[in-house]
């Protein structure tokens, strides 16, 4: 018999039947709502990726309060999803409701600043290193607009990605390697170019495909995440970002930082931990502590050569902006979550919880004697059904099961327990406790006795 991640396919599709079965029992309301579809919305869903989840139907959310959801059944779920990183400071911060039901009542968008405003840059600057910042309201955007400042300083057309790698839907990072070669990431709809034409992909950690790559000094801009975690969790060796600037410095090449993600690494995201030196800098969807708001910094270098560059066009025009982009409520929110909710003392919690959970998952993989492995990054955990480190996206992809994924995640979520779609992945927030944390590894424990019995 076939086997994925060590475990014999027959009997992840009984888990996965005997979990759907218990999932819909749990649910006659939200099964009477939803069970089929949403009305009115293509594929029964506002938005396509709530048809990918891997239960049988969307959880329909009745509230969400700390890092507990309760669907409309009832149903309590401890939230180590968290809106894959929106909420990772827990879901509706006291500090940020406050600061959205007092801008409630002044006006919600009116493209100008209000006073709040005037405290974001500086602490944008502190927190992050970099000089010059915008407002953006997704990190796709952001990082869109970043890429055109980098193609506008530098004059090249060419960025560079690594495979694997997940930005935003942003067009021109859709690159996959396949079978060793650069094409459009299967499955893009409507995609009439080759986008391999104008973006290299190289694997993450290949320090001499990247100097090589660079060597024609034709790429704008490097852009990535600090450690990928958006294919399973891979993890930079030793050397690769120092000699990821030295490289990218010696060609002329920006190198942009995407912390989307890995700013569960400190408050000052995985770049201040470890003193990364990027030029370009994305942070998006926790930044206003889930209302939509990205923000994005130059580095005074590319801040100087881009103010030369826009004296050299017509006034008005640039391409990076959306109308409700830098809203009111978007700086009373990020303001509220910079000073009050992306603390110290937060990410101490958080950073705890995170060892915690590390061990716990990585004691019951060692007791039941599977060849997963657990890797983390500061607050984000992800457990991965092969043997690790992975080194690359390849080796990420090759690792990733999506049956077995989606049948554990089905059963921890009938154990009271939500983890990310798609992959493995945990969040810790500041008002997620031991307890959930404990409740997590003994619903890992049950599926992983289920699976091996
Ligand atoms: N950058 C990274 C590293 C991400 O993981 C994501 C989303 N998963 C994005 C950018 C895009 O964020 P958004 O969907 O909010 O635009």
């Amino acid at each position: 018999t076939t086997s994925i991640g060590g475990i014999d396919a027959a009997r992840i599709a009984e888990l996965r039947e005997a979990e759907a079965v218990a999932f819909r029992q749990a649910r006659p309301k939200s099964m009477a709502k939803v069970g089929n579809g949403l009305p009115g919305f293509f594929g029964g869903v506002p938005m396509h990726w709530m048809a990918d989840w891997p239960t049988p139907f969307p959880i329909l959310v009745g509230s969400a309060e700390g890092a507990t959801i309760t669907d409309v059944d009832g149903n309590r779920l401890d939230d180590f999803c968290l809106g894959d990183t929106g909420s990772m400071f827990g879901h509706s911060p006291p500090p940020v409701a406050r600061a959205i039901r007092a801008q409630a009542g002044r006006g919600l968008t009116y493209m100008l600043p209000s006073e709040d405003a005037l405290a974001i840059g500086p602490l944008l600057q502190q927190r992050f290193g970099l000089p010059f910042w915008q407002i953006a309201t997704t990190a796709t955007d952001a990082n869109r607009f970043a890429l055109r400042v980098a193609r506008a300083v530098t004059g090249r057309e060419k960025i560079l990605v690594f495979n694997g790698c997940y930005h935003g839907s942003v067009d021109e990072t859709m690159v996959r390697l396949v079978r060793g070669r650069p094409a459009n990431r299967p499955g893009l709809a409507g995609e009439f170019r080759d986008l391999t034409r104008a973006t290299e992909i190289i694997e993450f950690n290949d320090l001499p495909a990247l100097e090589a790559t660079l060597r024609n000094r034709d790429i704008a801009c490097v852009i990535t995440e600090p450690v990928l975690t958006n294919s399973c969790m891979v993890l930079p060796e030793r050397g690769f970002h120092d000699a990821l600037r030295r490289l990218t410095q010696a060609a002329g090449t920006l190198l942009l930082i995407d912390e989307t993600h890995t700013i569960s690494t400190g408050p000052g995201g995985y770049t201040k931990t470890f003193g990364l030196e990027p030029d370009l800098f994305v942070l998006g969807k926790p930044i206003a502590g889930g209302v939509p708001a990205s923000v994005w910094g130059m580095s005074e270098d590319v801040a100087t050569r881009y103010g030369a560059y826009i004296r050299t066009k017509e006034p008005g025009y640039s391409g990076m902006g959306t109308t409700l982009s830098a809203n009111p409520l978007q700086f009373a929110a990020m303001r509220a979550t910079l000073e009050e909710v992306m603390t110290d003392e937060n990410y101490v919690h958080m950073d705890r919880l995170a060892r915690r959970l590390d061990a716990g998952l990585t004691a019951v993989i060692d007791r039941y004697r599977l060849p997963w492995h657990v890797a983390r990054v500061g607050a984000r955990v992800e457990f991965i059904c092969a043997p690790g480190p992975l080194r690359n996206g390849g080796e990420a992809e090759a690792a990733h099961a999506p049956d077995l994924e989606a049948a554990i995640h089905v059963a921890l979520v009938n154990r009271g327990v939500l983890i990310a779609p798609f992959h493995n992945m945990m969040l810790l927030s500041p008002v997620t406790s031991a307890a959930q944390v404990n409740r997590l590894i003994t619903a890992f424990a049950a599926v992983a006795a289920r699976l091996t019995a």
